[in-house]
């Protein structure tokens, strides 16, 4: 699966706030956001600065969501059909939806510190669902559904110095177990749960258009 492989902080530059990308360094001074508050670019510092029009807000709002969770415009665009399809508002399906990937949950649980770094997880098959080894980052857990670390990965040097320094995060509607490394999902993220300060009804209205 494609994934953006660039600058990330240059994405936050862009986007004017901080999307989270590099873990830790995210909340130190080494943040490129803390020291270059300009979007990224020659015509970036200093620039001349027009007011956004409807659709700039709009489409910098579905930027902003897009690049938080590390999707490019087609993988988005699919999920935003999906919520679009389903029962209930489709601002909060989508958010919903996102949230439920497993490379989310997995950076959502605190054993991995960006969703790149859960997404790679996924990928290299370090990770179980049911018991069943998984590596597609963008499957989503249902209720019910627990995931884990798997024991043959919890060996590998670079895993286990990694699981040495979990921080688990409490997350309303998963249940984490530091312990046994494992995740179990109690319900489907509602809108209310999902701190976010995302507007997703701008991203409807930039679809609709
Ligand atoms: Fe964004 Fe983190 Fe880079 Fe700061 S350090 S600009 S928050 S990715």
């Amino acid at each position: 699966m494609a994934r953006y492989t660039g600058p990330r902080c240059k994405l936050c530059r862009r986007e004017g706030t901080k999307l989270f990308l590099k873990g830790q360094r995210c909340y130190s001074s080494k943040c490129a956001l803390e020291r270059r508050q300009y979007p990224p670019g020659m015509h970036g510092q200093g620039g001349r600065r027009r007011r956004p029009s409807s659709y700039g807000i709009q489409l910098r709002e579905k930027q902003r969501i897009k690049r938080s969770y590390g999707l490019l415009e087609k993988q988005f665009y699919n999920f935003y059909k999906k919520a679009e399809g389903s029962k209930g508002i489709t601002g909060h399906n989508l958010l919903s939806m996102l949230e439920s990937r497993l490379d989310n949950v997995l950076f959502r649980s605190g054993f991995v510190g960006t969703r790149s770094q859960a997404r790679l997880a996924v990928r290299h098959g370090h990770v179980s669902l049911n018991g069943r080894k998984v590596d597609i980052p963008s499957q989503r857990v249902k209720a019910g559904d627990v995931m884990a670390v798997r024991e043959k990965s919890k060996l590998i040097p670079q895993i286990k110095f990694r699981l040495e320094k979990v921080q688990p995060q409490t997350v309303s509607w998963l249940q984490v177990d530091s312990n046994k490394l494992s995740i179990a999902v109690d319900h489907p993220p509602r809108r209310e749960e999902i701190s976010l300060p995302f507007n997703e009804q701008l991203v409807v209205e930039l679809y609709s258009r």
